[in-house]
């Protein structure tokens, strides 16, 4: 993520450690005008419960649809009834396949996801800052372990290089996102885009800021979610993502969405998930005030996840800090007319700070997360209105 969220350093001024890019970032003197924007093909009543039912899916137990308790310091939810609601974790999903087996994929997957999250949150990384050998080395890394996910490249290879410029600097740096898809079975003619990004902040004053959650966390999880469905091909066909550059300012899902490459009208939704490890038992989901559609399918996944799922900081009314939809790369498809679905964690001590460590994550918390995720993908394939004529 970039940026403040939902709670300004002591003293009101920017965190330790972070890039000079808050200017982009939502704030309350520079609002986000809603913009809801239906699906083009409308959601049937009951289309979601009828394709979970066809994958096994049993009816969920209706859970009750909890206000959120206000927090200290949490804001986003005093406009009740429209705020972010609580649905609390039903039972243990018990998906039939075809779904089952990604789940069960996953969750056998979980020695090598956490390897992969030590590895890509080492010092050896030096944190990952875009430009730097630590870079370099991260794509070396990601694009092997996409190459063995069976993750396709779109071109000669994974690596997509743009630049970007800073005003008023304009000299052009560069950066490289990593691109690959696995194919769907055609049914909905249509990609799914699951994003994360792998660049961080670098070492600054002689420090590694690793990064593990923001979002080696969300970059890992990107190929967790890639090997499970390796063989197991989805209606839609999905489109993973390495983002760089976007502690810069989302300067990598900028050029993407620039210089897509497939059709930006074929793109369904963006899944993106960034700083997806320290739930403490909460995952946050924005992107439904958006796109009021997707709120049903949420909310059915919510009753099945292992997390807590709260749907929210999406509201551009929120005080400052409490809408994320430009403070990641999702904002990039928002921008582009493109529905997302964000997943990440609420604020915690250790972001952008030297001290965002693998050793500080929670290996369930982490992989109750990426079940959660895969989950959604599931459910957003499924339910995702197919286009109106075969494309
Ligand atoms: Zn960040």
């Amino acid at each position: 993520m970039v940026g403040p969220r939902a709670h300004p350093a002591p003293g009101g001024g920017p965190r330790p450690g972070c890039p000079a890019t808050h200017g982009m970032v939502a704030s309350s003197a520079m609002p986000i005008a809603p913009r809801p924007r239906p699906f083009p093909h409308a959601l049937r009543s009951g289309a979601l419960l009828a394709a979970l039912a066809c994958a096994g899916w049993p009816p969920a137990p209706r859970t009750v649809l909890a206000s959120r308790a206000p927090q200290t310091g949490r804001s986003d939810l005093r406009s009740p009834p429209r705020g972010p609601r609580t649905l609390q974790a039903g039972h243990a999903p018990t998906l039939d396949l075809p779904s089952r087996e990604p789940l069960s994929a996953l969750a056998a997957d979980s020695a090598v996801i956490l390897d992969d999250l030590r590895t890509l949150s080492s010092d050896a990384m030096e944190g990952r800052r875009t430009g730097t050998r630590g870079a370099v080395r991260a794509r070396a890394f990601l694009e092997a372990r996409l190459r063995a996910a069976g993750v396709h490249p779109l071109g000669d290879g994974h690596e997509r290089a743009f630049t970007w410029t800073r005003p008023p600097e304009m000299a052009p740096h560069p950066g490289v996102n990593l691109v690959g898809s696995l194919a769907g079975d055609g049914a909905a003619g249509r990609f799914i885009v699951v994003s994360a990004h792998y660049d961080h902040l670098g070492i600054r004053n002689g420090q590694i800021y690793n990064g593990a959650d923001d979002d080696a966390s969300g970059a890992v999880g990107l190929l967790a979610l890639a090997r499970a469905l390796r063989g197991h091909p989805l209606r839609h066909t999905l489109l993973f993502v390495e983002f760089d550059a976007e502690e810069e300012g989302l300067r990598g899902s900028r050029a993407f969405v620039a210089d897509p490459p497939v059709p930006l009208a074929r793109i369904a939704l963006d899944l993106n998930l960034d700083m997806v490890s320290r739930t403490a038992g909460v995952l946050w989901v924005a992107g439904a005030h958006e796109t009021p559609a997707l709120r049903p399918i949420l909310e059915e996944v919510a009753a099945l996840a292992p997390v807590a799922l709260r749907l929210g900081h999406d509201r551009p009314e929120a005080p400052e800090g409490d809408d994320w939809t430009e403070q990641g790369d999702h904002g990039s498809f928002h921008d582009a007319g493109i529905p997302f679905v964000y997943l990440g964690v609420e604020d915690h001590p250790d972001y952008h700070r030297p001290t965002d460590d693998f050793e500080r994550i929670d290996p369930g918390e982490y992989m109750n997360a990426l079940r959660a995720s895969l989950m959604m993908l599931l459910a957003l394939d499924q339910a995702l209105p197919l286009p109106a004529a075969a494309s």
